[in-house]
């Protein structure tokens, strides 16, 4: 892109504009996951409403493709492009709390720590996602899953209503008092119809929760593991619950679990299971702020080479348990955990048909996750990610995986199983409203209907 053109794009945003010339270029294209190093041509930090219109009138004069980017955490790394414009949200990050009516309002770029940060301050939250860095309008638009899940249910269906800029450049809202159907297309259809500027959500009071992590070592994980399971499958909607399978330095088999209790007792039988659990090497559950819960998991950004991959599954059977542990034991390297989130709870109680997430009548999600910092380890680290997928799939509830967790390789067939063809097609249909040219293609894609 020449200085000229560079020059006009900066003279039509109100917020800023990196280029390769530029001092903060590398540190602004990294995402999350180290595998992907790309150098779009101009990345568009937007201040407003009118700079993401005028963004996307640049890509279309200078036919650029153009990247989302939020919290950058996607694994896909569809937050930037090669040659491309990136619409960088990192300017807008303000969120506001309206206690009295249990409202918060964020801009479009807010991560989960901006979010947390300000609706905790009320003694709010909603359920979110359990890394501080990951961008709330990204998590929310694919599901979202976190330590208040069964409590409240997916992140979506806790979102009231959003405004959206096209690729035309028309700013629209979704909601009860827009457009509805726009509203169920964002609970979970990804980041396909447009760029969120603002996001509103209904919180709930949270203040302190017992929670933390149990870690459990050794040839006994598989039977922790079992007892977690049948702790999750019933477990009040007061206990959300999910666990990491992987190794420590050793290669000995390790099962985080991380509780989330919002009730009133002191030890509820669900905590007392897990506790009696064979295995437990370290008990670091504990009467602790929401805040606290949601700073347990704060990997550094941007270090890791990842390759995730996943199935939500009907139930997690002593088989699936030992498969699992199985490869496990196959690692090489301590670079390689399986993530067991636990769908109990809320999400089964909320009217289906109000969210585009089609994944709430599976009891778990599953997911392969690779993760290692050696370039070397490239290849072995896919495979073996893809491999612990490949050994999910028989017990698979639909074939189609959690699209906040895909990679871009993910066949289309895969995310249109994540929704099925029924709501597929009506996605469809939504996109070929709002983004009937497909400009929004950078993401766990929905075609337009033709
Ligand atoms: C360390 C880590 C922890 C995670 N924890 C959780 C978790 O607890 N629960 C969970 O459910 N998921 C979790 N995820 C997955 C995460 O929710 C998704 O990857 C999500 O897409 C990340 O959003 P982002 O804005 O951070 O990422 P980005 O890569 O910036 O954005 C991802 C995509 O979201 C869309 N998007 C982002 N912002 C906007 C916007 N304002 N308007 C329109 N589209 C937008 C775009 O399509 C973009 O390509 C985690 C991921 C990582 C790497």
């Amino acid at each position: 892109m020449s200085p000229a053109d560079l020059a006009a794009l900066r003279g039509s945003l109100a917020g800023a504009v990196i280029a390769p010339a530029d001092s903060g270029y590398d540190v602004a294209r990294r995402c999350y996951n180290a595998l992907i190093d790309r150098r779009p041509a101009a990345i568009a930090r937007c201040f407003n409403d009118e700079d993401v219109a005028a963004a996307f009138a640049f890509a279309r004069e200078y036919g650029l493709e153009v990247a989302v980017r939020g919290g950058g955490h996607n694994p896909s790394g569809h937050c930037v492009c090669d040659d491309g414009l990136v619409i960088d949200l990192t300017l807008m990050r303000r969120v506001e709390v309206d206690a009295e009516r249990r409202i918060a309002r964020s801009q479009g770029g807010a991560t989960w720590l901006d979010f947390d940060t300000a609706t905790q301050a009320a003694g709010l939250a909603t359920p979110g996602g359990v890394v501080g860095t990951t961008g709330v309008a990204g998590l929310t638009f694919g599901g979202g899953i976190g330590h208040l899940t069964a409590q409240h249910g997916l992140t979506c269906d806790n979102l009231l209503a959003a405004e959206v800029v096209t690729p035309a450049g028309d700013v629209v809202r979704a909601g009860p008092d827009g457009d509805e159907e726009l509203l169920w297309g964002l609970r979970g259809g990804g980041g396909n119809f447009g760029v969120a500027t603002r996001l509103e959500f209904r919180l709930h009071p949270v203040d302190r929760v017992l929670g933390g992590r149990l870690t459990y070592v050794g040839d006994e994980v598989g039977e922790a593991l079992r007892v977690y399971r049948d702790v999750a499958v019933a477990a009040s909607d007061e206990f959300s619950c999910s666990a990491l399978m992987a190794t420590d330095d050793e290669l000995r088999p390790v099962l985080l679990v991380f509780p989330c209790y919002t009730g009133a007792e002191t030890e509820p039988e669900e905590l007392r299971a897990l506790r009696s659990a064979p295995g437990l090497a370290v008990d670091g559950v504990q009467a602790q702020s929401f805040v606290q819960q949601q700073h347990l998991i704060n990997p550094p950004y941007g270090d890791e080479r990842s390759y995730w991959k996943g199935h939500f599954v009907r139930e997690l059977p002593d088989d699936l348990i030992d498969a699992l542990l199985a490869r496990i034991r196959t690692l090489r390297l301590p670079a390689g955990q399986v993530l067991i989130e636990s769908l109990h709870g809320a999400p089964k109680r909320v009217d289906p048909g109000g969210a585009a997430a089609g994944f709430r009548s599976a009891a778990f999600n599953l997911s392969a996750m690779g993760g290692w910092l050696d370039p070397s380890y490239d290849e072995e680290g896919i495979q073996w990610t893809r491999d612990t997928a490949a050994a999910m799939a028989p017990w698979s509830s639909s074939g189609g995986g959690y699209i906040n967790y895909m990679q871009a390789d993910e066949p289309i067939e895969r995310v249109r199983a994540a929704f099925g063809d029924e709501k597929f097609q009506r996605l469809q249909a939504l996109k070929a409203r709002y983004d009937p040219h497909n400009v929004l293609r950078r993401n766990q894609n929905i075609p337009p209907l033709d």
